[in-house]
């Protein structure tokens, strides 16, 4: 497994490839403390593509001033140890200065990450993701990229990118790995205390709630769905609500009626640990 912290060099590496007729690049990004979801990326990747690329960077420009930039877990060692044994051939490592270079000043937005859920609560994330994502993109030249499903609202950001600005690229969305009591993995589980974490299941309890609530009884009333998983949520006095909402798939806005498939998405506060988590649930 190669590495590179330069772009040049990643190029001439790119260019160097002997791809054979129907050998695709597969690109996985990532910002690293690599849990079994990521790896579920990379499985994704390497059984659709002859070259798998994945990069590292905690992508500053995806948090705010009061967020967790500085404490976010960094691991590379253990995370490079781990890319290689799936047999990853490239991991792309930039650093601030190579990623944004003083003078930098263009931004990737995407209308549908702006103002909903995730983008209200961190209203300068989707632009970040949307930047870095169209940088990593046009620097790895993937055929195909691969994102988790964990990060519903981020999908759909990425396929409006991909498809908004022509780029030659197939998005894969992989289902999110969760613990054995329903946890979605995710690389701030560790910032969890153990008494924060032996709540924690409660978001995917409430999730369950509203996919029971619209399959089994047939609850049609989006606003019933949301008053149900709240319901769920406060029995945990510690977690806050940040949304619980009932989505359209596309649009993601907020919708009054559940009709065909809708993005049931949640967000908590569990002391200052943040979890998002989602699920497509059908209603026919
Ligand atoms: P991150 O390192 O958090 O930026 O995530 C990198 C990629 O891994 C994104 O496409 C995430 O959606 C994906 N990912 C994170 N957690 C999970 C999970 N539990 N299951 C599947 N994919 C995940």
């Amino acid at each position: 497994m190669l590495t590179s912290s330069s772009i040049s060099e990643y190029r001439a590496w790119r260019k160097s490839l002997k791809l054979k007729d129907g050998e695709l690049v597969g690109f996985f990004p990532t910002m690293g403390a690599l849990h079994e979801g990521h790896l579920d990326l990379c499985r994704a990747a390497k059984e659709k593509c002859a070259v798998v690329v994945s990069s590292i960077f905690v992508n500053p420009a995806q948090f705010a001033p009061h967020e967790d930039l500085d404490k976010y877990p960094r691991q590379q060692e253990e995370d490079l140890k781990k890319l290689r044994e799936l047999g990853v051939d490239m991991v792309f490592l930039p650093n601030n200065e190579i990623m944004y270079p003083p003078g930098y000043d263009t931004w990737v937005q995407a209308d549908v990450g702006s103002g909903r859920n995730e983008g209200a609560v961190r209203p300068h994330f989707f632009r970040g993701v949307a930047t870095v994502c169209t940088k990593l993109f046009n620097i790895v030249q993937p055929d195909m990229v691969f994102f988790g499903q964990k990060d519903a609202q981020q999908c759909v950001v990425i396929q409006h990118i991909v498809r908004d600005l022509n780029m030659d690229i197939e998005v894969v969305i992989v289902p999110t790995r969760r613990e054995a009591d329903g946890l979605a993995m995710s690389s701030r589980n560790q910032y969890l205390t153990g008494e924060m974490r032996a709540k924690a299941p409660v978001v995917y309890k409430a999730l369950c709630k509203a996919k029971e609530m619209i399959e089994a009884s047939k609850e049609r009333n989006a606003d019933k769905v949301r008053e149900g998983m709240k319901e769920v949520l406060s029995q945990e006095p510690l977690v806050q609500i940040q949304y619980a909402s009932v989505l359209s798939t596309d649009t993601l806005l907020e919708v009054e009626e559940v009709e065909s498939k809708v993005l049931i998405a949640i967000a908590v506060m569990l002391g200052s640990t943040r979890l998002i988590d989602n699920m497509i649930v059908h209603s026919g």
